[in-house]
């Protein structure tokens, strides 16, 4: 990594770094761990069954995590929201979140869509739910001023996934979503190997953060069972010592982030004006 320490003490923009993993699978004990171990604040993204996951967190190791990192749901049994009917999307929705609030002891604030597929309906259902933030799987997002505010309910798109995507699967990511400006603005940091990649991204973002008086973040997603199957927990380990070794990063989870934008950012009024 190319940051020096000179860079971050003449720093004007402050940089957020979060991180979210989904999915609930047993890995998530190793990872969390991993995590605390360079005080890297997350949100994981857990349904009660998921056919993803070939062995699943019992309530215990649930209630076990929710001590160390946020929990947020991620529906009941992991559906993609916009191919079942509303009638069971709203369930999935209202009961994933009683279901972690009874499991934890504690409120569930933010929410995923499996596969990030949703509808206005279902950010509506969500804040009837009484969730206050989504993460989507948008990537290649870094603005504090891109991230949606509408009624209060702040939808979090993310940077990179810890994953080698190909070039073309960030083209079909941010096209697929009209965010074609996302995409050229950073085609000269793409790379084939995600930890190479993310560290471009926070290379071009201390850049920025010195010449602009405006705040951005870092959003990196995963899912733990993906960390097993394509060797990456050394990666991984590497890229979040490297973040801790540097300083400079405000650690938050995605609800934390996502109150940061409450406080700062005029909410739209129309639920429409998210998608
Ligand atoms: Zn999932």
């Amino acid at each position: 990594m190319i940051i020096n320490n000179h860079l971050i003490n003449n720093q004007v923009g402050k940089i957020y770094f979060t991180c979210s993993f989904d999915d609930g699978h047993i890995a998530d004990l190793r990872l969390a761990e991993l995590l605390a171990k360079f005080n890297v604040k997350a949100t994981f993204y857990i349904p009660r069954s998921c056919e993803c996951c070939t062995a699943s967190l019992s309530e215990s190791e649930i209630r076990t995590l929710s001590r160390l990192i946020e929990v947020g749901g991620h529906t009941m049994t992991h559906p993609i929201l916009t191919r079942v009917s509303y009638k069971q999307a709203r369930a999935e929705i209202f009961d994933c979140k009683q279901w972690l609030e009874d499991v934890t002891g504690k409120a569930i604030h933010s929410f995923c869509p499996p596969t990030g597929r949703f509808s206005a309906a279902h950010v509506s259902l969500q804040r009837e739910a009484g969730f206050t933030a989504m993460r989507t799987v948008e990537m290649l997002t870094h603005s504090m001023s891109g991230v949606k505010n509408v009624l209060d309910f702040v939808i979090l798109p993310t940077t990179c996934q810890v994953y080698n995507h190909s070039n073309i699967s960030y083209l079909k990511n941010n096209v697929k979503r009209l965010k074609f400006v996302s995409y050229i603005s950073a085609w000269k940091l793409f790379d084939s190997n995600w930890e190479a990649m993310s560290r471009n991204f926070l290379n071009y973002l201390y850049d920025i953060s010195h010449t602009q008086n405006e705040d951005h973040y870092f959003h990196l997603w995963g899912h733990s069972w993906e960390l097993s199957q394509f060797s990456l927990w050394r990666s991984l380990e590497r890229f979040l010592k490297s973040l801790h070794d540097i300083g400079g990063f405000v650690f938050l989870d995605n609800s934390m982030l996502a109150d940061l934008v409450r406080r700062k950012k005029q909410p739209v009024t129309s639920v429409a004006e998210l998608i």
